[in-house]
């Protein structure tokens, strides 16, 4: 990774608090770095972003973030090799993304300059922070929000983007239960699914919580018109193998387009395995389960990687997925984490 320098002021930390960390016991994103990336929109610019010790923000209590929810994120990881040296994988796609977002949610988009060079600013700063054990790395999360005042429920007139650092061990540990949703909705055509707006999550909470409650880890949702055809888990798309296929419902208003997504798409091309992109009825996936090519369903997403689901639950019936050999979660897994850990090959230019 090669860093140009853009005029980013530096604020370094009076003390690291690397040698409390315990990177062999990394839960998910409850640890952070010394410092973080602070930009701020004002009088309708971006001003250059600076790097300052990692710490509480003040806010005025009428900022619009606390009212109307204006906020939208981004999730990516950084990965450190064997010689040291420290990789990104696909960063342009989670920027552009992130202004995919912005523009839905009435925010301005940062410059794609802005966004980049302080990451690698930021990463380079952080690299000891950057865990080398096995399935670890270093979660990045980039926010903007609104940080303008009034009551007013209008877009607000200033924003902060932020980036911050927590290494990170896996998300989900062991295989995953998941409760097909045919009540609650997590979004709607015309709605804001594809951005990764703050209240998308704070509206699957809720449901979740109900699905963790009869022992599950996750929902699956589905259309909030018919509730027939499965769409996405709460931050992973969702990919089913029946017989030889890949299947994955198509991307829309209402779905995240995932960058695993994409990866596992092209990699399956690659592979010459059969890939459809269409609606997935969950009355198919039942009759798959029943009569046995139903052979493998997994989540794709940048913090939860490939994970596969153990059993899908629907209407108060368990489905269980069987061991597959060969399993394409284990192929795509093992093809994206050897690009992204410099490992292999990237035959796809996604490294940087
Ligand atoms: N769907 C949702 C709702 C998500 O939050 C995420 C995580 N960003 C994904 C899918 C997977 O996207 P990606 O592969 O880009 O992390």
């Amino acid at each position: 990774m090669e860093t140009k320098t853009m005029n980013i002021k530096v604020e370094k930390a009076k003390t690291s608090k690397i040698g409390q960390v315990d990177f062999n016991n990394l839960a998910f994103g409850n640890v952070f770095t010394d410092h973080m990336v602070v930009c701020n929109y004002k009088n309708g610019s971006w001003e250059v972003p600076e790097i300052v010790p990692y710490h509480p923000i003040t806010l005025d209590p009428s900022a619009k973030i606390f009212h109307y929810g204006q906020s939208i994120f981004e999730g990516m990881k950084a990965y450190k090799d064997g010689n040291d040296d420290i990789w990104l994988f696909r960063p342009m796609d989670n920027c552009k993304r992130l202004n995919i977002s912005a523009k839905r949610m009435a925010i301005p988009e940062i410059p794609e300059d802005y966004f980049m060079e302080s990451l690698k600013a930021l990463l380079k700063l952080e690299k000891d922070w950057i865990p080398q054990t096995p399935g670890s790395s270093l979660y990045i999360r980039p926010f903007i929000f609104a940080s303008g005042n009034g009551f007013h429920a209008s877009p607000a007139d200033e924003y902060m983007f932020i980036i911050a650092f927590a290494p990170s061990g896996a998300y989900f540990s062991g295989k995953v239960k998941v409760l097909i949703e045919e009540k609650y909705s997590r979004s709607a055509n015309g709605g804001v699914g594809f951005a990764k707006a703050g209240g998308n999550y704070a509206g699957q909470f809720y449901p979740t919580q109900l699905a963790v409650d009869k022992g599950y880890n996750q929902v699956i949702w589905t259309d909030d018109n018919t509730h027939e055809y499965i769409e996405e888990a709460g931050a992973m798309n969702i990919f089913v193998r029946i017989n030889d296929t890949l299947l994955t419902a198509p991307t829309s208003d209402r779905i995240l387009d995932g960058i695993t997504r994409r990866s596992i798409l092209k990699i399956a091309e690659s592979e010459g395995i059969p890939v459809e992109e269409r609606k997935i009825a969950v009355s198919e996936l039942i009759k798959a389960a029943k009569d046995g090519s139903l052979k493998e369903m997994f989540g794709a997403g940048t913090a939860a990687v490939i994970s596969p689901i153990s059993t899908f639950g629907f209407r108060d019936v368990d489905y269980d997925l069987p061991e597959t050999p060969n399993s394409y979660a284990a192929l795509f897994k093992k093809c994206i984490t050897d690009i992204q850990y410099n490992r292999a090959e990237d035959n796809f230019g996604w490294r940087l």
